[in-house]
């Protein structure tokens, strides 16, 4: 007897335990450059200050924290001759959080990568909202409710996604639907999110490039085949890019007050102001993001195989 009204789905190629553990691995072997942070008295990205304030609707309560429990810090790595800024509430984000671990994990992501994204923030887990354990912002900002690098990976992923639009090219969509299997449970719930099956290729692509591909793991023997076309696609449009040095083109942007802030490339804050003068931009690329408005991705938790995961 034919099956009728049953939707199509596809199987997955590794359970959330497999999948989060590719970042596991990820964070474990690869080494973190050189890096050096101050803590900034007084100010701090007004981003971080409206979303730390902002009263979700469902929570009824502070997504973050009151402006004076911010803390902010402003990270140097020694592959980028730019800082990040970091704002997170107090220390409180969850146990075994410290400022160095934070600012590690972030400095894992390759260096363009981390380019692409504006703030970091950190707020505690106890005030994430209903379903969400992390967000990507259209502002190129991640917020983590909770230290967790398999979700920074993955809000990452969006960040650069957003900026590129590699999900929504019909190469991605064509290996989607020519290929066998999906590479989450995560993403087989989002199905319909082409770019939350991007993020999650994304992760196995990338412990591809790190770990298997440099030999970090001879016994790897996850079969990817049923996803090769997905794999092959995120390579091509990745791969490059994220290979590269620091990037001038791609400014590191700060969402404070003074002089050019909006995009320095290397920044210097000189009295009190921030002296960007060398902004050196890359106008196609200011054209890509001004050509459709980014999105915000919500990144909930969902039902899992029983590992304790808040998101997939
Ligand atoms: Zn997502």
């Amino acid at each position: 007897m034919p099956e009728t009204g049953k939707m199509l789905v596809k199987p997955v190629a590794m359970t959330w335990k497999q999948h989060s553990g590719l970042s596991a691995e990820i964070r474990a072997k690869v080494s973190p450059p050189e890096n050096r942070w101050t803590q900034w008295l007084g100010e701090t990205p007004k981003v971080c200050v409206e979303k730390a304030n902002e009263i979700n609707s469902g929570t009824k309560k502070r997504l973050g924290c009151e402006t004076p429990e911010l803390s902010t810090l402003e990270v140097f790595y020694d592959d980028a001759p730019s800082s990040w800024l970091f704002c997170f509430c107090g220390s409180g984000m969850e146990g075994g959080f410290t400022e160095q671990r934070l600012i590690d994990d972030f400095g894992r992501l390759p260096v363009v990568m981390r380019q692409h994204i504006r703030h970091l923030m950190g707020f505690p887990i106890e005030n994430r909202p209903p379903s969400a354990t992390a967000w990507a912002l259209p502002t190129a900002d991640i917020i983590l409710w909770g230290l967790d690098f398999d979700l920074m990976l993955h809000e990452a992923a969006h960040i650069l996604d957003n900026k590129h639009k590699f999900s929504s090219a019909g190469s991605f969509r064509k290996a989607l639907e020519n290929d066998a299997c999906l590479p989450s449970p995560y993403a087989s719930q989002k199905i319909n999110v082409t770019a939350e099956v991007w993020a999650e290729t994304f992760t196995v692509r990338r412990y591809q490039v790190e770990i298997v591909e440099k030999g970090k793991n001879p016994e790897s023997t996850i079969d990817l085949s049923c996803m090769s076309q997905q794999l092959d696609v995120i390579r091509n449009d990745t791969d490059d890019i994220l290979a590269a040095d620091h990037k001038p083109e791609y400014c590191v942007r700060k969402d404070i007050d003074g002089d050019g802030a909006e995009c320095c490339d290397n920044p210097h804050l000189v009295e009190g102001k921030w002296n960007c003068d060398t902004i050196n931009s890359n106008p196609s690329l200011e054209q890509l993001s001004s050509m459709e408005p980014f999105i915000t991705f919500y990144d909930p938790v969902i039902e899992n195989d029983g590992a304790d995961d808040k998101r997939s």
